[in-house]
């Protein structure tokens, strides 16, 4: 998709989703699509409040409140829901976005920003862990940041992987996982990663046994999967100037999400598998609370990166 088009569908969006009001019935309509549902008890009648900033909804039968964001990725929030979904419409872009780009569009601070996108990523995540492979299952080791050198280890900025896919017979990838590798249990760049914890936690239990492993190298090397580790590692290059290890995951959980997902209607989808979510912290996604320090050096670190 062009930069021209992109800019007239977002545009085209935040005329849909104009007010707030807007907003509230499409996030009503994604958490509830048959009408509300009190968390505590299943009660489908609720006593509308809305003297807050956002609906509060009592049940009919337990009395117990509930608000619109609570359980999805965006409790605890004070960003209005006007800017969420378009945060939202943007990740499901092709392109994407990256965390300084939503802070310039959506006016908000580089923290928020970036917390937003790692939220949404948090959601595809937690939708995409749902769904098994099965079927016909090939597994791959592969490298992201893949560099020419001919030592044997592997250069500072490659990253080991694990990439397997429900198929086709003719080897066409259906279902995707990517999974993040420890350098820690490869003996050299040519190693490969023990696929079992893999199969274990992505693959139906009920297919396990036929899946096929493959190497990114050799006689047995599936073209299809290891080019997706050549197509991740460009997309990570081209819209975030590279990632280290530590946040690795969530980005290739949102490549694996598009993947998975088709271009149309995944902006819907997304709202869905949003609004249904629990929510991550900051502490919980850094390993450490928030500061204002440690933001602005993330931001200021992110901008020298840009420079180069
Ligand atoms: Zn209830």
């Amino acid at each position: 998709m062009s930069l021209r088009h992109d800019t007239e569908a977002f545009d085209a969006f935040c005329k849909r989703y104009e007010s707030e009001e807007d907003c509230i019935v499409a996030l009503y309509n994604a958490k509830w699509p048959n009408g509300f549902r009190c968390p505590n008890c299943q009660c489908h009648h609720a006593y509308l409040i809305s003297t807050r900033r956002l609906p509060l909804y009592e049940c009919y039968s337990c009395k117990k409140q509930t608000s619109l964001i609570k359980g999805t990725i965006m409790e605890g929030s004070r960003t209005s829901l006007r800017l969420w979904l378009r945060a939202i419409h943007l990740h499901a872009r092709s392109n994407s976005i990256n965390a300084l780009q939503l802070s310039n569009l959506l006016e908000v601070t580089y923290k928020t920003a970036w917390l937003i996108c790692h939220k949404i990523r948090y959601a595809m995540r937690q939708a995409d862990s749902m769904i098994l492979l099965a079927g016909i299952v090939r597994v791959t080791d592969a490298i992201c940041y893949k560099r020419l050198t001919s030592t044997f280890e592997l250069h500072k900025q490659e990253q080991p992987l694990l990439i397997g896919a429900s198929g086709s017979e003719d080897g066409n990838i259906g279902y995707l996982k990517i999974e993040h590798q420890s350098k820690m249990s490869l003996r050299d760049k040519y190693d490969c990663p023990n696929p079992k914890p893999f199969i274990l936690k992505h693959v139906d239990p009920r297919f396990s046994e036929n899946v096929i492993i493959t190497r990114r190298f050799g006689k047995t090397m599936n073209k299809a999967l290891v080019w997706e580790s050549h197509y991740l590692s460009s997309w990570m290059g081209r819209m975030f100037r590279g990632i280290g290890p530590k946040h690795l995951q969530a980005y290739i959980n949102q490549y694996c999400y598009h993947s998975n997902h088709p271009s149309v209607g995944r902006f819907g989808i997304l709202l869905i598998d949003s609004a249904i979510a629990h929510t991550i912290t900051y502490p919980a996604l850094t390993g450490r609370p928030i500061t204002h320090r440690s933001l602005n050096r993330s931001r200021v670190a992110w901008r020298s990166q840009k420079a180069i």
